[in-house]
């Protein structure tokens, strides 16, 4: 287990960030901040897939209305995202939102930072300041750039602060986190801004957010990708249990195929897998089972020892094992059923 940096604890609603909480994971919805119905869909979908946090722009003062709205029907805390406009933040706060991303040098002077400021600490609502490597102004860094905006909310004595400094490359995120972590103990929101499509952002976020998160930096991260929500939430939770930082959810191991292979693994390794994630979605009170998918007799019976389930191919089918002893042969077709029947 990784030594966590020392952060300072806030609280978003119900959810601890910092202070040594465990890492939260958030994502951002894509629906269209006026549709109540569509953004209230998308988060549930976000909750049930495992975010601890969802963050939904709002553009406007209607969206923090609908904000409001939302909110009730939301299983976790929402964070409002503003963008210049003070006005929607205090909209956003009185609406209920659980926390706000605002980056005070952008609302238009310290009257409206200390508007915001005042009415956050009223209602108990944190802020991250967050700060892309896309949006720096001329001869300031990731790092000074966020400090400058904190230092606006810690002179309204304001400090339920987090900070994000992310960069589209890896290199430049992890220099930047380690270096604001040297420097505050505000609590660190860990992300890869626009790290690209499915594959090359899980890549680049999991290799930025595992270096950090093994350094012991990072109290909540975002998967960035040009992709579903839930994708997110869903790579997130696997950087976290990579790390042993969250308890294993569904475990697949399977083997890569090659020449031997006489069955179709990667077919059957998906199917189990979707199946291990609707199983361990109904029984969230039970360890989810490490089940190993491999293709021949090479290395098949030594991970079924690992494994609690296994499934070994041979030719055109595949031997059952249940804490490492062969039970039965079944047929591809009945190799998910077959798993599921030795569940509790
Ligand atoms: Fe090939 Fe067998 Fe190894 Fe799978 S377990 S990669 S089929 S040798």
């Amino acid at each position: 287990m990784f030594t966590r940096t020392q952060t300072r604890e806030l609280r978003i609603g119900s959810l601890p960030l910092g202070g040594g909480a465990p890492v939260s994971v958030q994502t951002m919805t894509t629906a269209d901040p006026h549709d109540a119905v569509a953004l209230t869909a998308q988060i549930q979908r976000c909750a049930a897939c495992g975010a601890d946090l969802v963050r939904l722009t709002v553009p406007d003062v209607e969206a923090a209305r609908v904000l409001g709205e939302v909110r009730k029907l939301s299983p976790v805390p929402l964070v409002a995202d503003i963008h210049f406009d003070y006005r929607c933040a205090l909209a956003s706060i009185e609406a209920g939102a659980d926390a706000l991303r605002l980056n005070p040098g952008n609302i238009g002077g310290a009257e409206n930072v200390r508007a915001v400021a005042r009415a956050a600490q009223a209602k108990g609502v944190p802020i991250r300041v967050g700060v892309n490597a896309g949006s720096l102004e001329k001869g300031e860094t990731l790092v000074s750039s966020a400090l400058k905006h904190v230092k606006l909310l810690e002179d309204e004595g304001f400090r339920d602060i987090a900070i994000s400094v992310k960069a589209s490359d890896v290199p430049r995120t992890v220099a930047a986190y380690r270096e604001l972590a040297e420097k505050t103990d505000c609590p660190l929101h860990l992300g890869v801004t626009e790290a690209g499509t499915f594959l090359p952002g899980t890549v680049r976020s999991s290799v930025a957010l595992g270096i950090l998160l093994a350094e012991g930096i990072g109290d909540t991260i975002r998967v960035s990708l040009t992709d579903e929500p839930e994708r997110e939430v869903k790579v997130g939770l696997e950087i976290l249990r990579a790390l042993e930082l969250r308890a294993p959810g569904p475990s697949v191991t399977s083997c890569p195929t090659c020449g031997r292979t006489r069955v179709d693994v990667r077919r059957v390794a998906e199917e189990v897998e979707a199946a291990l994630e609707a199983w361990c979605a109904r029984n969230s009170g039970k360890k989810c089972p490490h089940v190993a998918v491999m293709g021949c007799a090479v290395n098949g019976p030594g991970e079924a020892k690992d494994a609690d389930i296994a499934l070994c191919g041979g030719d055109g089918e595949f031997l059952l094992y249940v804490h490492g002893q062969p039970v039965r042969k079944v047929p591809p077709t009945e190799a998910v059923a077959a798993v599921l029947a030795t569940l509790p």
